[in-house]
């Protein structure tokens, strides 16, 4: 018997399956980590084998050496969508598997928890045995303990229910009142349980829930997309959904933004599921994360529920995988490989024969297109749950404000409803979509913005070189002394800090205790978490924050929402600006009365009649669809086209610049030859420039940015792209490839 075996090690020379003989007394199957000699000197590597074959090519093969783990750690389907992750990422092999287990189980760097326990022997006489005890107090309360929990327990849980246990435990050992051994013991992160009760669905949400039933039963990997505002009951329909899942002998994945799994989103189904649940995110312990996931690998936990790796959890009948929030974009992963989550679940319940459900108040425009056109199906929840109205929303001029002589951040109206809510005894959340390293420059007079003239993409403020620059095309124009539209001179950088709204607060309000959330604030861990339950307790009234406070979170007592400057993200130097500031406008509108009192929304800015502010007040999700994808197809944006970047980096300028330049040339050669004659019109872009952000961290950086119309030979392009960075990798520091990348710095 022979093994193909895919050796731990990341590199394209070695990325290739190795035949190695199994001996007659292992027992290795596909799957399995295992330990081999590989190379000159014979080091051992571990490696994973991904197939078993009677036969070898080679007469000389080696032998593995050891199994590292009695069981395989993969499963076969793991293993098949890592070979397709492999040419769907242009990916290295090993490094799609290494996504499917613990980070810490390579090296060995983690092992089971193992912890003596004690049990009383069969056949002890226990009321003779504590006679005999009398003298020795210690002893025959653990004893009586110990015969009352009636099976083996752990000897730190009877120290933590007597301190300081452990001589008497020895003691008691060796008089043969208790019986040793050891046990392995999943170490289980805290869950918090919140009560949850099972609802009487509403007749959109059985609609919703039966569709989803039906699709599982027919386990042709349907991917179905549920749209519905916020409240309106989504997450009840993802618990009936898995109940439906459950019953089938199935199992499920649920796949939240890092950003919400917060205890009150886990707490929500470890209410409903209790022990079935298992949770995967970053913020567990290396134990924690290697026992939850053997919990899921040996089938103890049905459901998973964790952020974007929690796709790859080796569920054996997995049935159902729910992506909520399906257009957040930290579902795409930044590090090799460049995976999307939505894609990867939609291979593996085909490859499983499930279903996958993607939910949203603000779906993708990519999503909803798909849905539109029939390739997804359709679920709507069109109203918040028990009558209760989505919020009021109020849209301020901010240059009414400043013709009116008030120039601070707070409109008039902002103040006055804030008032009202802190004096009803009521909590505010105050909103700003800001990120630091983007500023855009416009006019406060008449709102005028600053725009590439190729790209119709806002211009970018660099203080260093006091000038802007396009972050698509790389174009420079000089900072305006005067607005090119009004000729004011009120044209400036734009950028306002939640330390400088906090400020505000505190000037109008001086006994008003405020908490400030964002990026600077939460650098501790578990700050996050401490900062939202101090608000959900209502130690503060008022909570500032950037994009972090909109995800997600139900604080009943919250009536008024703030946006402070909903045009920032508007005018980030990206395509994708618009549908983002929709997104966020929605999701932050949507923490105002969630609970019975009534909730409000104010909203300043700066363009009062732009199309997506207005649809944003309206909170109509559709109208700013039809909208979204018109502006999209007649620039030719995604997902009419689809963007591919090659970043150069070097800490010698001139040779990333002339890798970049180089490559460029061939490229674009290489991209015609395989677009032929019927392709011409499919390369929309190619431009070799000097990245937005030119150095990074002592590196220069050049990046070519492609951009090719969706076609059918889109599919080609990609590949001859690939292959092309595949052979140009070593032409300087670092060469890396995105497709369709989240940031265009
Ligand atoms: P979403 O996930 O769409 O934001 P939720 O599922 O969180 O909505 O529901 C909003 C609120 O309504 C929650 O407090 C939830 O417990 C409650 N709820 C959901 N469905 C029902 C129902 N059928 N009957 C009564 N209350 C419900
Ligand atoms: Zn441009």
């Amino acid at each position: 018997m022979f093994a193909e075996v895919i050796v731990d090690i990341a590199h394209t020379a070695v990325d290739r399956r190795f035949t190695y003989r199994v001996p007659d007394e292992l027992p290795v199957a596909a799957g399995h980590r295992v330990l081999v000699p590989f190379g000159l000197g014979d080091h051992l590597k571990e490696g994973f084998v991904v197939a078993l074959k009677d036969e070898s090519d080679y007469p000389d093969v080696k032998e593995i050496r050891k199994l590292i783990e009695p069981y395989p750690v993969l499963l076969k389907e793991q293993i098949a969508l890592a070979e397709w992750m492999q040419e769907a990422y242009h990916c290295l092999f090993v490094d799609a598997l290494r996504l499917m287990i613990p980070a810490q189980m390579r090296g060995m760097r983690i092992r089971e928890k193992k912890v003596r326990t004690v049990v009383v022997p069969d056949g002890l006489d226990v009321t003779a045995a504590l006679e005999t005890l009398k003298k020795a107090p210690a002893q025959k309360r653990v004893l009586e303990l110990a015969a009352k929990i009636g099976a083996a327990v752990s000897v730190p849980d009877l120290n933590a229910f007597y301190p300081n246990s452990t001589a008497a435990v020895n003691a008691l050992i060796a008089r043969g009142y208790l019986a040793e051994n050891s046990a392995v013991v999943f170490r289980h992160p805290k869950k918090l349980t919140l009560h949850a009760p099972a609802y009487e669905l509403t007749d959109a949400q059985n609609t919703a829930a039966n569709e989803i039933r039906s699709a599982l039963e027919r386990g042709a990997g349907d991917v179905l997309l549920l749209h519905g505002v916020t409240g309106s009951g989504k997450t009840e329909v993802y618990l009936k959904a898995i109940e439906d899942c459950l019953s089938a002998g199935r199992q499920a994945i649920v796949l939240v933004p890092e950003i919400s799994l917060t205890p009150q989103t886990v707490g929500r189904f470890t209410g409903r599921f209790g022990d079935r649940i298992a949770v995967l995110h970053s913020r567990l312990s290396a134990g924690e994360r290697f026992d939850e996931w053997r919990r899921i690998r040996f089938g103890i936990a049905d459901i998973v529920i964790g952020a974007r790796s929690a796709v790859f959890a080796p569920l054996e009948r997995l049935g159902l995988i729910i992506i909520d929030e399906e257009h957040e974009s930290s579902y795409q992963s930044e590090s090799q490989p460049r995976y999307l989550a939505g894609e990867v679940a939609a291979k593996r319940v085909r490859m499983q024969n499930g279903a996958l459900v993607l939910g949203s108040a603000t779906p993708s425009l990519m999503s909803y297109s798909r849905a539109l056109s029939g390739k997804y199906r359709l679920l709507t929840l069109p109203a918040r749950i028990a009558g209760r109205s989505l919020p009021t929303v109020e849209v301020v001029n901010m240059r009414d404000e400043l013709l009116m002589g008030n120039n601070g951040i707070f409109s008039d109206r902002l103040t006055e409803r804030l008032s009202e809510c802190l004096s009803n005894g009521q909590q505010a959340m105050l909103f700003i979509n800001r990120r630091g390293y983007a500023t855009f420059v416009s006019c406060r007079n008449c709102g005028y913005v600053l725009k590439c003239d190729n790209c119709d993409i806002s211009m970018t403020y660099h203080k260093t070189e006091s000038r802007t620059r396009c972050h698509y095309c790389g174009a420079v124009k000089p900072l305006p002394k005067e607005c090119p539209n009004c000729k004011k001179p009120f044209i400036k950088q734009f950028g306002i800090g939640t330390e400088q709204v906090e400020e505000t607060v505190h000037r109008l309000f001086p006994s008003v205790r405020t908490l400030r959330m964002d990026t600077d604030t939460m650098r501790e861990k578990g700050s996050y978490e401490n900062l939202l339950s101090a608000f959900h307790r209502g130690e503060a009234q008022v909570l500032i924050g950037t994009q972090m406070i909109a995800k997600g979170h139900d604080f009943p007592n919250v009536t008024l929402v703030g946006v402070v400057a909903a045009d920032t993200t508007l005018n980030l130097p990206d395509y994708r600006a618009p549908e983002r500031t929709f997104q966020l406008l929605t999701q932050v509108a949507g923490r105002a009365g969630r609970d019975n009192l009534p909730g409000r929304v104010v909203l300043q800015t700066y363009e009062p009649n732009h199309p997506i502010i207005r649809f944003a007040r309206e909170q109509d999700y559709v109208g700013f669809y039809h909208y979204e994808i018109m502006e999209r197809k007649k620039l030719l944006y995604p997902p009419f086209s689809l963007f591919i970047r090659i970043v150069f980096a070097d800490r010698d300028e001139r040779t990333a610049e002339r890798a970049c330049l180089d490559c460029a040339k061939s490229l674009e050669s290489e991209l015609r030859a395989v677009l032929g004659e019927e392709g011409r019109q499919d390369l929309l872009l190619l431009v070799a420039a000097e990245a937005p952000i030119a150095r990074i961290s002592g590196f220069s950086r050049y990046q070519i940015l492609v951009k090719l119309l969706r076609t059918k030979r889109l599919r080609d392009a990609i590949g001859t792209t690939a292959a092309f960075h595949g052979r140009h990798r070593e032409d300087c520091a670092e060469v890396q490839m995105e497709i369709n990348p989240q940031e265009m710095f």
